[in-house]
């Protein structure tokens, strides 16, 4: 069973895949819980550059193709043997994150995005995706708090991008989200065991099927 986490930054993506890992893991389950861009030594190294605030040089058409490696080797290298062994893999962003990021915030053509993403999976598609949703404002305010909470400065430059661009990934989340029946849009604001219930209530009777 594989399930990705999606939404914009500060949308409560990893908190969440924590929790839901503690709590399936405590309840016997076997649980993956992994990230992108990363979750394997090649995708991270990948992931140092695409979030180097030296990157920002970056053109999108290689931003783009960057995502791609690093998902092709991770689909491979972690998800594809933890789906194999049975486990149930959480995946902090995926194909889901290239289509809003690159194509509805940087522009990028969406049907090549879907040919890209094509290959870098070899056709592999979530069975559930959660999208934590809520304003881009509240969520970029969450990320920055963190940040400055953590002394992580400004090492994550997509903080940098606009408050436009970020509302645009969202929109572009929602937009995906309405056409396809493996997602479930979860409402991310109110406390984070507020929204851990929310989650409980579509993964758990998912999990019973
Ligand atoms: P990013 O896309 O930047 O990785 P994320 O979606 O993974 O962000 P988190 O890192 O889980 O988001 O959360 C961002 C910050 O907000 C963290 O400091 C976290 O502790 C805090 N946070 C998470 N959930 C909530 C919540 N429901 N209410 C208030 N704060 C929260
Ligand atoms: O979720 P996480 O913070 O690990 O993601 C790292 C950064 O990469 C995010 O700030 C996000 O803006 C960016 N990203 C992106 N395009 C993707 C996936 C992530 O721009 N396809
Ligand atoms: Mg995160």
């Amino acid at each position: 069973l594989f399930i990705t986490f999606e939404g914009i930054e500060g949308s409560g993506k990893t908190t969440q895949i924590r929790l839901l890992a503690e709590r399936l893991g405590k309840a016997g389950k076997a649980v993956v819980a992994t990230r992108e861009p990363g979750g394997c030594p090649i995708a991270d190294m990948v992931r140092q550059i695409l979030l180097s605030p030296g990157s920002a040089a970056l053109v999108p058409r290689a931003e783009l193709l960057l995502y791609a490696a690093a998902r092709a080797q991770h689909v491979d290298e972690v998800i594809i043997p933890a789906l194999k062994e049975g486990k149930i893999v959480l995946c902090d962003r995926f194909i889901d994150a290239t289509l809003a990021y690159q194509g509805h915030g940087r522009r990028l053509d969406a049907s090549l995005i879907d040919r890209l993403n094509q290959l870098a999976t070899g056709g592999l598609s979530p069975d559930l995706t959660l999208l934590l949703d809520m304003p881009a404002e509240k969520g970029l305010r969450r990320a920055r708090q963190r940040n400055e909470d953590q002394n992580l400065g400004n090492e994550d430059r997509f903080e940098q991008e606009s408050l436009a661009f970020h509302s645009r990934v969202r929109q572009g989340y929602l937009f995906l989200a309405e056409g396809q029946d493996r997602f479930r849009r979860i409402d991310a604001e109110g406390s984070a065991e507020e929204v851990a219930r929310r989650i409980a209530a579509v993964v758990d009777p998912f999990l019973e099927q």
